[in-house]
């Protein structure tokens, strides 16, 4: 077991925090002055430390460039109006981290490793967590292979790091999105409940059409029928229809289990919204839109919270949502910055102090 005082720290001399206002930062723009980053070789994590942010030097032939053998997670730390630093549910990154590890073939990261490095390098940094509304400080950790040698194989060494970026609130403006008709991000058996860097390689395509056709996003479908319904862009989706949140189930593995998507439907059972985990294609919205009871859709995720949908587009249908009327995502939205501010008690234990 790794303790967080048996963390070595080389600290850097000048900070580079006296240079970048924490004032609405964009996102994932400014790394802070230190990193955290282990050796995974012969069967073991070794060489924890944390030290002065970075560039690596790799070998052209690093494995991970080519076979692709990359994952990472994404997580928010905040300050409150004290000045006490927390972590927004960061074991089920931990938890979630090791899923998509083995998924892709990688060695699984200790929880001393992932936690208490999490804990220290966010202690070393905690100057950097800005305290205004809406900021916090993003952690990014992520592991990619290191063998140098290009046999087909999975790599026998790894490096693991976590580093931080300042962000201000991410400006989430009502998207307009399209059903997804040609391309596939996830199908059953394959990685698409992975947070591997492939699956956001995958996709990048299929969004930059939707951008040349008008759109911001699309609505991931199923690869065989492009009717069931998966996730929009990188994030979960809800659909309310008739008073019911409706998201797509888990179990076919074509879904990213997000810790917003679970945090939200949470949120909505303490409303008193019935929420159902489910399959759900793209005729049962067309049909309840109809006749007037499909009201809200939006999608979740770590970066934007949550993000609304105000047009929906299928073939020749289009659908058009009020985003000055979406009361279900509101208060969701409401109560979970009310949580992360103290406003509203933790009763689920989510946030982690530092
Ligand atoms: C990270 C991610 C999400 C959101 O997960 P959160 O834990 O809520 O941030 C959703 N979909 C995909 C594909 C993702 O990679």
């Amino acid at each position: 077991m790794i303790a967080a005082f048996d963390i070595p720290v080389t600290k850097i001399g000048h900070s580079k925090l006296n240079d970048i206002p924490l004032e609405n930062i964009p996102f994932g723009k400014y790394f802070t002055d230190h990193m955290l980053e282990a050796d995974y070789e012969n069967g073991e994590w070794k060489n924890v430390e944390i030290k002065p942010y970075q560039p690596l030097l790799l070998d052209p032939s690093l494995a991970a460039l080519h076979y692709g053998q990359a994952i990472f997670e994404g997580i928010k730390a905040y300050k409150d109006e004290k000045g006490n630093a927390f972590v927004f549910r960061p074991i089920e990154n931990f938890k979630r981290f090791n899923k998509s590890a083995r998924r892709m073939n990688m060695p699984e990261i200790p929880e001393e490793i992932f936690m208490e490095g999490l804990r220290k390098l966010i202690a070393v940094e905690k100057n950097w967590i800005p305290s205004l509304k809406e900021h916090s400080l993003y952690i990014r950790p992520f592991m990619f292979s290191t063998d140098t040698m290009l046999g087909v194989r999975p790599s026998e060494t790894y490096k693991f790091l976590i580093i931080l970026s300042p962000t201000g609130p991410y400006f989430a403006a009502p998207m307009k999105i399209v059903v997804e008709q040609t391309y596939t991000r996830a199908a059953p058996g394959g990685v698409g409940f992975s947070k591997n860097a492939g699956n956001y390689g995958g996709s990048m395509l299929a969004a930059t059409e939707a951008k040349k056709a008008g759109y911001d996003q699309v609505l991931w479908t199923d690869a065989v029928e492009h009717k069931w319904l998966q996730e929009v862009g990188m994030m979960n989706v809800f659909f309310l229809i008739n008073g019911v949140a409706i998201t797509p189930s888990l179990e076919e593995g074509t879904i990213l289990a997000g810790v917003t998507r679970d945090s939200v439907i949470t949120m909505l059972k303490e409303m008193g919204i019935p929420v159902e985990e489910r399959k759900v294609n793209i005729d049962e919205l067309l049909e309840a839109y109809e006749i007037g009871q499909f009201t809200e859709v939006f999608g979740t995720g770590t970066a934007a919270v949550i993000s609304l949908i105000k047009e929906l587009k299928y073939k020749e249908f289009v659908m058009k949502f009020d985003v000055t009327k979406t009361p279900v995502a509101t208060e969701v939205k409401q109560r979970l910055s009310d949580i992360r501010e103290g406003k509203l008690p933790d009763t689920h234990n989510w946030m982690w102090p530092v």
